[in-house]
């Protein structure tokens, strides 16, 4: 396995339940945990800790009997079945699954500066935050959920808050893929909250940020929230992949190039139908994963096909003990929704938990 990703988990939790699948497996990731994201912004504004959030993947990979290498993957070799971790270590396998998450686009987008901190990958974007100090003006790139909850943890992050914050949204607006009840609501919050909102393409210029063809003067931190991009590593392997890169699966999550090869989550593309990069899929994906990696390990096709639902539930939090659910072409806010988000957030957690003696509090 390359990754310690949000599949990747579900993958190990069912090797804990129902035995490997094969002679040997092993799981090769940069880290000892996995990092859910979705409690970052909780985590600046306060209403969780640092730790709060992590699955042990040692402690799986443990219980489950998977060798660990600590070290990111360089490259895959489809044809002579190999992966290569950074240190030079070669590790050779039948069959591989990939779960290695996206990469961040700040780069692309807005090119080379130093005041540039990119959401991804996560566990740098909590080390830097947290030596921020308290930056007079931070602009957050990138009018998605993402973008949005970052803004709203940064204005209630207790003591060191900005004192203005600006949320550069893109020319496609603010939550371009919710419904127009929910972008009603976060608009009327970012208001509330005075975060100033441009829905324009943010650009740097000689060392200024603009947004359209405004400048935006002062600011000391942006935060660049746009999106998964591709590794290069997938295109660099020989892999066959989609436009931007990501990794060509067909329904069963399996490589169209190299059917010995699986990918799931962020850093793989659907061909057969649209599943949009998100935790959400990442999830769901998971136990389809697995039960297809152990038919692939024992000679047979694989059967299982992750389906995404008509529609799916969105919580934002407000960094005020609210949030904001959008599901369908429905939206409301309250602290109800906050606790709903706290909860299935939790429950998720402490699947893995259980597993690895680490419980969170899901009250
Ligand atoms: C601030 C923020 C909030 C978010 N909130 C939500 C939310 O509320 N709901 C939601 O659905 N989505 C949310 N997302 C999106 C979500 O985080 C991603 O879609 C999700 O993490 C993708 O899961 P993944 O398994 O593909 O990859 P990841 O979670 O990124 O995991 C990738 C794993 O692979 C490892 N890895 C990376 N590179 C390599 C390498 N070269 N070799 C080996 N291992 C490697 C990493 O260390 C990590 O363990 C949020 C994103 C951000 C930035």
């Amino acid at each position: 396995m390359v990754g310690g990703g949000h599949a990747h988990v579900a993958v190990l939790a069912d090797w804990i339940h129902n035995g490997i699948p094969a002679a040997r497996a092993t799981l090769l990731t940069p880290s000892r945990t996995l990092r859910y994201s979705g409690m970052v912004p909780g985590w600046i504004s306060g209403q969780y800790s640092r730790d709060d959030g992590l699955v042990d993947l040692a402690a799986l990979a443990d219980s489950a009997g998977v060798d660990l290498v600590l070290e990111r993957c360089e490259q895959v070799d489809p044809e002579g079945k190999t992966a290569r971790a950074s240190s030079g270590t070669v590790i050779s396998y039948d069959l591989c699954s990939i779960d290695t998450g996206g990469v961040g686009r700040a780069a692309q987008v807005l090119g080379d500066d130093a005041r540039i901190l990119d959401v991804r990958p996560i566990d740098r974007f909590v080390d830097r935050i947290e030596t921020i100090g308290t930056p007079a003006h931070v602009a957050a790139v990138g009018g998605g959920a993402g973008g949005v909850e970052l803004a709203f943890g940064l204005r209630n992050r207790g003591g060191s808050a900005p004192s203005k914050i600006t949320l550069v949204a893109g020319s496609e607006g603010l939550l371009p893929t919710f419904n127009n009840p929910a972008r009603a609501k976060v608009a009327n919050e970012l208001c509330l909250q005075s975060i100033a909102v441009i829905e324009a393409d943010a650009t740097i210029e000689d060392g200024v940020l603009r947004a359209g063809d405004s400048a935006i003067g002062g600011v000391d931190l942006i935060v660049a929230a746009l999106g998964s991009g591709a590794p290069d590593c997938p295109r660099e392997s020989g892999l066959a992949c989609d436009d931007h890169g990501f990794i060509a699966v067909d329904k069963f999550q399996r490589s169209t190039s190299h059917p010995h090869i699986f990918a799931a989550g962020d850093v793989a593309a659907r061909q057969d139908c649209v599943v949009p990069h998100s935790g959400v899929h990442a999830v769901h994906t998971g136990p389809i994963l697995a039960d297809n990696l152990r038919a692939a390990a024992a000679g047979l096709p694989p059967a299982k096909s992750y389906t995404p639902r008509f529609t799916n539930l969105y919580l934002m939090s407000t960094g005020r003990g609210e949030a904001i659910a959008s599901y369908g072409p429905f939206a409301a806010q309250g602290r109800w929704a906050a606790k709903l988000k706290h909860w299935i957030d939790t429950r998720w957690l402490n699947q893995y938990a259980d597993l690895s003696g680490t419980k969170q509090d899901s009250a």
